[in-house]
């Protein structure tokens, strides 16, 4: 699994700079939460890692390679989104197969990695129906099923809880944290919620305004913000 760096990493549209030259070390198997106020710059920055975006400057590494010049395909990672959206004609084995088999995989090959990815997800009942017959949480673990079938070094999660209901969400993080700990996956993971932030993350990065504030453990940022920010952000004690 790989290492993820990010080396004074800037983006700008146009003139305007949202992402001013941060870093980031994250390392093999580590579950690392970007959390901050909406317009902050998560998900830009997740999209630059994903080479959605391109940089305007500085580096992004993963796994060794410096990958600024690489398209998504070639950077071994998967996006999970906020707004996934299944292919409501096929079946849940044809969506989770289906980035295998337009990347020409044997279908032995597809069948394998799609039971495998079903078996993780407690997909495997559910394989022959269609999205439409899925509750939102089941919808939800076939969007992550299409990412992990491709066995990427590092998995991106842009807020992919944000569209379901409390319960759900509470459910689906437990199912994330579970995902992480058989995968021993590197896993980047977007959310403006504190909550979801601290019970997910082995180290959490609270962005504001294009910046990292802090970097640290849940409880260490909790008992010691660097600011009032931080503590206000997180809701630590005055
Ligand atoms: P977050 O995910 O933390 O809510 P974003 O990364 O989406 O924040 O956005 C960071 C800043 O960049 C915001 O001010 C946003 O308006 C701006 N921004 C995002 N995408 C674009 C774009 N395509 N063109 C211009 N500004 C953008
Ligand atoms: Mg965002």
């Amino acid at each position: 699994m790989a290492q993820v760096h990010l080396r004074n990493v800037v983006k700008k549209y146009g003139v305007l700079e949202v992402v001013h030259a941060i870093n980031l070390d994250i390392a093999d198997s580590e579950f690392v939460v970007l959390v901050g106020p909406s317009g902050c710059g998560k998900s830009t920055t997740l999209r630059m890692v994903a080479g959605l975006e391109a940089i305007s400057g500085g580096e992004v590494h993963i796994g060794g390679r410096v990958v600024n010049d690489l398209p998504p395909r070639e950077r071994n990672i998967s996006m999970v989104f906020q707004n996934y959206a299944l292919y409501p004609h096929m079946s849940v084995r044809e969506n989770l197969g289906f980035s295998l088999k337009i990347s020409k995989r044997s279908q032995a090959d597809i069948d394998k990695a799609v039971d495998e990815a079903a078996e993780i997800l407690s997909l495997t009942p559910l394989l022959d129906r269609k999205p439409g017959a899925l509750s939102g949480g089941q919808r939800q673990r076939v969007a992550m099923g299409r990412a992990i079938v491709r066995h990427p070094e590092v998995f991106l999660f842009d807020e992919p809880l944000s569209n379901l209901d409390a319960k759900l969400r509470t459910q689906m993080r437990v199912e994330i944290k579970k995902l992480h700990q058989k995968l021993k996956s590197t896993i980047i993971y977007v959310t403006h919620d504190q909550v979801e932030a601290m019970t997910l993350a082995d180290r959490i990065v609270i962005m504001r305004d294009g910046h990292i504030e802090q970097i640290g453990t849940p409880l260490d940022v909790f008992e010691n913000p660097v600011n009032t920010f931080v503590a206000t952000f997180i809701g630590s004690p005055p």
